[in-house]
């Protein structure tokens, strides 16, 4: 191939929360870790978007945080000033992330090697190492972990002709995920919709959510994000912005005189995980050193990705630390 490959205890493909949380754990144990990512951000749906410099969260509105685990975690965030709570009863609230949810993502991987614009495309496993290829670059390591959603990473072990990955591929097929799509404004006056800027419906068809991004505190300016429901997305997702923008727009249950002033779209088609009895992680066997976390295992929201993210990474480092590697054989950062 003729490719020089940089070389690390793990590489870690996707760096959303389950990714980030992952890499922490791994880069706080003393491994060498790489996180692949292939957007020009990262956070993948801790997402936030830019209209004429006000922010807009696209993906994720908030978290709850339901156990011990990641309630500690969200404190941390909280105390750091990176993460806030929004609304809900003490006990039950909604976090945001500070100027963001994106932003939030981006404090967490603070001093992890995050490599962006790396869509990875073929992967191989051969004497116990894990070689990956990217539209940019060539890495390997010891360890491979995917966070991407399981049908991405059934695509990518497909593509690679990864053969002994047949079993491992069956288990990813068990987490299906909805579509959604979110459509934001930039608005000339502000709606007042309701006191902190949001409304959840229960029947979600075909709206879910409307947030006014000016009382969540996130933009200066008037804005709103309606977020589609599921079937919604599955009959227009093929539509153009303009008639997605109609038709959500002529949806909406309440009267309200919109000045618009910008407009994006955003198409989810892995937007949340469809219910099934997976926990944690998986991990086929102790020998092929490859692993699939994140939002697919747990709980269908942040606080599942997280966890499953910790979790992910204590098998890594587990499995690291028996197969020891020298010191000389680690190219990679330490
Ligand atoms: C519209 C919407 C609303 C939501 N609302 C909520 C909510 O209110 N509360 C809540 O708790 N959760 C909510 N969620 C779900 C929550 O956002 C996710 O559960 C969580 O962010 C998933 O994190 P993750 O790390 O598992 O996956 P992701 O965040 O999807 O990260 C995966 C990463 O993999 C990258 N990737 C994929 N393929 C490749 C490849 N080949 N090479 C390199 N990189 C790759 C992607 O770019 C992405 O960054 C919502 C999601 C959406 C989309």
């Amino acid at each position: 191939m003729g490719e020089s490959f940089e070389r690390f205890d793990c590489l870690v493909v996707g760096a959303g929360i389950a990714g980030i949380t992952a890499a922490r754990k791994m880069v706080a144990a003393g491994f060498s870790v790489c996180l692949l990512d292939k957007s020009r951000g990262l956070g993948g749906r801790f997402a936030t978007r830019r209209i004429e410099g006000q922010s807009f969260d696209h993906g994720a509105q908030f978290f709850t945080s339901r156990g011990k685990v990641f309630s500690a975690e969200v404190q941390n965030w909280v105390e750091a000033g990176i993460a806030r709570p929004w609304f809900g009863k003490p006990g039950d609230e909604r976090f945001c992330g500070v100027g963001g949810m994106n932003q939030l993502a981006k404090e967490l991987s603070a001093g992890l090697d995050v490599r962006r614009g790396q869509k990875v495309e073929w992967v191989r496993f051969s004497h116990g190492v894990w070689s990956v290829r990217s539209n940019q670059g060539a890495f390997q390591g010891y360890r491979l972990l995917l966070t991407n959603p399981a049908p991405q990473a059934i695509g990518l072990l497909e593509t690679s002709e990864v053969g002994y990955c047949k079993e491992f591929i069956g288990t990813l097929r068990l987490i299906e995920y909805e579509k959604c799509i979110s459509l934001m404004l930039l608005l000339g006056s502000e709606l007042g919709l309701s006191e902190y800027g949001i409304i959840q419906f229960e029947v979600e068809e075909p709206i879910s959510t409307i947030t006014e991004t000016s009382v969540k505190g996130i933009t200066d300016l008037p804005g709103i994000v309606i977020q589609s429901g599921p079937e919604f997305a599955e009959k227009n997702f093929a539509a153009s912005s303009n008639t997605v923008f109609k038709r959500l727009t002529d949806a909406l249950p309440i009267s309200v005189n919109l000045e618009v002033k910008g407009m994006s779209v955003q198409k989810w088609r892995f937007a949340k995980r469809k219910n099934h009895a997976l926990e944690c992680f998986f991990n086929q066997n102790e020998s092929n050193f490859l692993w699939h976390s994140g939002d697919g295992y747990n709980a269908p929201r942040i606080e599942g990705a997280f966890l499953s993210g910790e979790r992910v990474a204590e098998s890594i480092i587990s499995s690291l630390s028996m197969n020891h590697i020298p010191n000389s054989q680690r190219p990679g950062k330490r």
